[in-house]
């Protein structure tokens, strides 16, 4: 028993960032199913990283930030049971920070008010082996890379790898779509009438029968802009039949109009059938409102 012991802290001394081969692990936050979230290094300083779990794609991680070398800030968890588990490299203290005129300053924590904000220490990391290896090191379960939640899924999901719910909005630098918990479709409404202007009555009439239908799927192929055709509901749309006033994609005004029309389209085609009715819906109505406004 105490040999285990012994081996298991030679363990966990060595943990360290798979490829910052500086950065040791100091500590490790744990999620109520016991797999890590929060992961703390230290070299110089000491830097963060966010843990996310997607169902079934695996556990990612991306560095969120660091500081100056200090000690553990915790925060309170707003439902604090069941405690959730925390480890910490010897020597490290939990603080918290509260304010000292202009600056910070740290406070440490009693193992009481530690258990008051739902954590609960334990002495050595949890063995990740059910994530698929045997070891405590969460670097070694995870991969590099951001993740993004979608609230139709209602799962996070790796960024190279998102569901037809969610896209990167290049232009402002930020998801949006039906999914996503950034880009409301109210502030999307402009590109969206604007995408919906440039395509022939028919193709507008497909896409409104679509939308009050719960039906719509819309899917680009290729990238959106120079692609010379588009799929609505499983039916081929070429480009002559897409832009009624605008025989090249070229003859759009500027960069201005090109953000609005890719914008507008790639939000349209975030929808899904059944599954986005409420916007579905209000789409729909806008699109006859400034129907009626044309005539
Ligand atoms: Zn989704």
């Amino acid at each position: 028993m105490s040999n285990q012991k012994t081996e298991s802290k030679e363990v966990t001394g060595e943990m360290r960032h798979p490829y910052e081969d500086d950065e040791t692990i100091i500590c490790i936050e744990y999620d109520s199913d016991d797999r890590p979230f929060n992961v703390t290094t230290q070299d110089g300083g000491m830097s963060h990283y966010d843990f996310d779990w997607c169902e079934g794609a695996g556990l990612y991680y991306h560095c969120s930030g660091g500081g100056p070398r200090g000690g553990i800030v915790l925060s309170k968890f707003a439902n604090p049971e069941p405690p959730r588990k925390i480890w910490a490299a010897p020597g490290i203290k939990f603080v918290k920070q509260t304010r000292d005129g202009n600056d910070w300053k740290e406070i440490e924590l009693t193992i009481e008010q530690i258990r008051a904000m739902g954590h609960e220490i334990i002495s050595e990391p949890v063995n990740l082996s059910s994530m698929g290896k045997d070891t405590c090191n969460p670097f070694d379960v995870g991969y590099e890379g951001e993740t993004v939640y979608c609230g139709i899924c209602r799962e996070r999901m790796p960024d190279e790898d998102l569901c037809r719910h969610v896209f990167w909005d290049r232009f402002i630098g930020m998801y949006s779509g039906v999914g996503s918990d950034e880009g409301k479709v109210e502030d999307y409404k402009d590109d969206i009438l604007f995408f919906i202007s440039k395509m022939s009555k028919p193709v507008v009439e497909k896409i409104l029968h679509a939308l009050t239908t719960n039906s719509i799927w819309l899917q680009f192929h290729g990238e959106l802009l120079g692609s010379s055709q588009i799929e609505l509901n499983g039916d081929d749309v070429w480009h002559n039949d897409i832009l009624e006033d605008v025989d090249e994609y070229d003859d759009l005004k500027g960069e201005g109009e090109e953000c609005k029309f890719v914008t507008g389209g790639e939000w349209l085609a975030s929808l899904e059938g059944k599954k986005t009715k409420k916007t579905n819906a209000l789409v729909a109505e806008w699109i006859k409102e400034s129907a009626n406004n044309r005539t």
